[in-house]
């Protein structure tokens, strides 16, 4: 890019208050805003989209699904009219499987991999089948495992989000007494918190976190925080061992003077309001709102705020399109919101009022060679009533302070059974290295730990469970210790068209 350039887009640098209110739309509006975003299959849709599972042998899908759920077997189960069976086999493998099936990035995980993706462009929708099973169990309120005979160990989970819940159940499910430690007054982690609302409606992830908990053995201390009301020393003297699924509590900064004007918001920390408000009407929203990221949350804000009534929404990505977190599916979401995503931009400088707020924002254009990131010198400035920071969550490691546990990049280091370095302590989620950042990874690594703190404790030599294939083996799934491969014969059930 040749000379400098500064090009100005419904903004002055003269003092401009921000247009900032409540009650931006009329009260009715406020009834449906955020609805389902897919709503449940009917009977009928759901056989017929089981319907057009090939039943593949060594399924990609279930290869590419972090929990590895056996897709084929519970989309045959959901085929031969037996929706409990096919809720039973998910959740053997995710106990979150309803969350999972509402949230799952499916076009970037299973159904991208689905053979009917690759054959026509149109996946079996592995998700919608998956929500149509679990729904249809959790409905009943009958929780479909039981706990084995008491262990007598009893093990400290520290934070209630997607990774804690999954050690919890598993290892309550084993036979063990759980305490779940949770710095918040509800359970559920970024499920409760964080999940765009519209992916998640009627109170769901509370429902499932009690759907969860009827297992029976888990102890919730909620307000408790590691770092203030309890240490690692205590709980390693109290406990057999300790799970860490603390997620990431602290979020990047922008850097900029101005940030922290009152109208330069975290955009987790606005989207927590917004999932815990009784009433939507009460949230401040800007005319013109500005959004600087490009995974999930900045698409969640973006979309979130343009519902509740803001007119002019940008998103700010400092690369490309195809570097973006998010996926395609969630940038067209955005967009077919009503939100702008600008690509090859980064903040440069916060537009302030005498008083602190900021009224925009400069912006200057980027260029990557070799991957390395520049600025070119050009400039544009966006008006801007609030701006959102959605540039990336942070670990805190000041609670695990003096405790030994290895860190990388930040995160806390775990081998593959998601054991720190120090003994007895276990971790998975968001807080650790190398993870993906997504529900179902963590609800993954909840599991992985709780399979290895259980053959820890009860000294058992193998560390790969088996629960799924005794769920799979109490149906008939499985014959010594091989799955019955679904077969080609067609199978009775009461089709309705
Ligand atoms: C806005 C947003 C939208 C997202 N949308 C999606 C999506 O659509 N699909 C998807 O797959 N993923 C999504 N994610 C990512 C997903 O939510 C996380 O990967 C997942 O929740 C991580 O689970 P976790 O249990 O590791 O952490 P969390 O869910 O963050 O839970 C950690 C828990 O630990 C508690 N805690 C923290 N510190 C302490 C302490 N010191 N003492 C006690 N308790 C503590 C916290 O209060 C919290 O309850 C989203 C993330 C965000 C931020
Ligand atoms: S890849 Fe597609 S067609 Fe094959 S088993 Fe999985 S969902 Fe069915």
């Amino acid at each position: 890019m040749g000379s400098a350039e500064n090009k100005s887009i419904g903004a002055s640098n003269s003092a401009l208050q921000p247009d900032i209110q409540t009650a931006r739309l009329d009260a009715q509006a406020y009834v449906d805003i955020f609805d389902d975003l897919n709503p449940p299959l009917t009977r009928h849709e759901a056989l017929v989209e089981a319907d057009r599972c090939y039943f593949c042998y060594d399924a990609p899908c279930m290869i590419a699904c972090p929990t590895s759920i056996d897709i084929p077997l519970f989309i045959r189960q959901i085929a031969a009219g037996n929706a409990k069976g096919a809720a039973k086999t998910i959740l053997a493998e995710n106990i979150l499987g309803g969350m999972c099936a509402r949230v799952c990035p499916t076009e970037t995980l299973c159904e991208q991999v689905c053979v009917r993706e690759t054959a026509e462009g149109k996946p079996v929708k592995i998700g919608h089948l998956q929500r149509y099973a679990t729904d249809e169990l959790m409905e009943e309120g009958q929780h479909p495992f039981k706990r084995a005979a008491p262990t007598g160990k009893h093990i400290a989970v520290v934070g209630a989000g997607p990774a804690g819940i999954s050690a919890a159940h598993r290892l309550a499910m084993y036979g063990h007494e759980v305490t779940v430690f949770e710095n918040r007054a509800k359970g559920g982690g970024l499920n409760e918190y964080g999940i765009a609302a519209y992916k998640t409606v009627d109170n769901f992830a509370q429902r499932e976190l009690e759907f969860v908990t009827q297992i029976g053995g888990i102890h919730f201390e909620y307000n408790k925080s590691l770092g203030r009301d309890i240490s690692i020393e205590a709980l390693k003297t109290g406990f057999d061992a300790i799970f860490l699924g603390m997620g990431l509590p602290g979020v990047n900064a922008l850097n900029l003077p101005g940030e922290e004007a009152s109208n330069v918001i975290d955009a987790v920390d606005y989207i927590a309001k917004l999932r815990q408000a009784e009433d939507l009407s009460t949230l401040p929203v800007g005319r013109d709102v500005v959004v600087i990221g490009g995974g999930m949350t900045a698409i969640d804000i973006a979309i979130q705020i343009k519902k509740l009534g803001a007119e002019n929404v940008t998103i700010a990505y400092r690369r490309g399109q195809e570097n973006m977190n998010a996926s395609e599916y969630e940038q067209e979401l955005a967009q077919v919101n009503g939100v702008i995503i600008r690509h090859w931009l980064q903040p440069k400088e916060l537009k302030r009022n005498a008083d602190g707020t900021v009224n925009a924002i400069e912006l200057e254009y980027t260029t990557s060679e070799n991957g390395r990131l520049s600025g070119t010198g050009e400039t544009i400035t966006l008006k801007a009533d609030q701006i959102f920071k959605a540039i990336g969550q942070v670990f805190e490691p000041e609670p695990l302070k003096n405790s030994g546990i290895s860190m990388s990049k930040g995160r806390i280091s775990v081998n593959e059974q998601r054991h720190t370095s120090v003994d007895g302590i276990w971790a998975g989620g968001d807080c650790v290295a190398g993870g993906e950042d997504l529900t179902v990874s963590s609800v993954e690594d909840g599991k992985v730990a709780a399979e290895s703190i259980h053959h820890v404790l009860m000294q058992i030599p193998q560390a790969i469970s088996g629960f799924a294939e005794e769920v799979l083996s109490a149906q008939g799934w499985m014959n010594n210790g091989q799955r019955i491969v679904p077969g080609p014969e067609p199978i009775e059930w009461p089709r309705e068209h």
